[in-house]
């Protein structure tokens, strides 16, 4: 088993709400660009501590 790659990307909601997802099933509604780009690149670079950290 090797570490776990995520690709994490945004996109932008009919209502101008941005949602971050990655493949690996990860997804957070309701972001602004800037926010959902900070939580895609910290759910890169951390996707355990992410999905710990969620609720
Ligand atoms: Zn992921």
């Amino acid at each position: 088993m090797g570490p776990i790659m995520c690709y994490a990307d945004t996109t932008t909601e009919t209502d101008n709400t941005v949602t971050a997802f990655c493949y690996c099933g990860w997804v957070e509604y309701g972001h602004t660009q800037e926010s959902a780009d900070a939580a895609a690149e910290a759910h890169q670079n951390a996707p355990d501590a992410i999905d710990a950290a969620t609720v």
